[in-house]
């Protein structure tokens, strides 16, 4: 094993346990969220130390929404931190604006087979003016994503199917921030909680309309049992 991979196995192994040790005090579904709020702070600060130190740039800017049409994949506890955060932030005119987007990316994905799918630009129900109306609890798989060239993201936005256009995220940071997304989840995980890895667009509606979704969650079962 090269010294990066250690590096990146030791970053595994430390992100894995704190969140573990952040799920213990109670061992609930209220730890979990708590212990992943505080693993997306973590994900923050490492991916802005790297991107400092590396003296990257970014092409990221503000209104620039390219990656909010890609498909999200989420953990069953941050699509429940969304809906909290909507729930007590949105009013009833927003969450229901965003509840009828969702619906209907839920019916257009449900007509997609998953190839067609993955070559779909679909706008997130939570884009709104260009700019994420969840943004402190978006998906730690949002969270990562950056881009050292605007022109990538387009041409990628422009031609779903070409799977030759190449990524624009800063090399390091990606692989210390996928690691990272990798030991939260093995951390749920191994705190006896869903781990399984969904589709937003396919639990999103489920999340807000069925409270069985939630609460089957909290007694450690799948969320989402036709999903993921
Ligand atoms: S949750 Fe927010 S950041 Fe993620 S795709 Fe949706 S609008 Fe974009």
């Amino acid at each position: 094993m090269g010294e990066f991979q250690e590096q990146l196995q030791l970053a595994f192994d430390t992100e894995k346990g704190q969140v573990i040790r952040d799920c213990m005090p109670d061992g609930d579904a209220e730890a979990v969220l708590v212990a992943v709020a505080k693993a997306s702070k973590r994900l923050n600060s490492t991916m802005i130390a790297v991107l400092n130190h590396a003296d990257a740039k970014l092409d990221c800017r503000n209104g620039c929404d390219y990656c909010c049409s890609f498909k999200v994949e989420v953990g069953a506890e941050e699509v429940f931190a969304i809906k909290h955060f909507v729930d007590s932030t949105f009013t009833p005119s927003q969450k229901d604006a965003t509840l009828e987007r969702a619906r209907a990316n839920s019916k257009l994905v449900s007509t997609l087979s998953q190839s067609k799918r993955i070559l779909t630009n679909i706008p997130c129900a939570f884009l709104l003016d260009r700019s994420c109306s969840v943004y402190s609890v978006r998906p730690a798989m949002c969270r990562k994503l950056h881009s050292t060239d605007v022109k990538a993201c387009k041409q990628s936005f422009d031609n779903p199917a070409d799977a030759t256009v190449s990524n624009a995220e800063h090399a390091v940071v990606s692989a210390i921030s996928m690691t990272a997304i990798a030991a939260v989840r093995e951390g749920i995980k191994e705190s006896g909680f869903d781990s399984t890895i969904y589709d937003l667009i396919d639990v999103v509606v489920d999340a807000f309309e069925n409270p069985k979704c939630e609460s089957r969650w909290g007694q450690g079962k799948k969320a989402f049992p036709g999903s993921g």
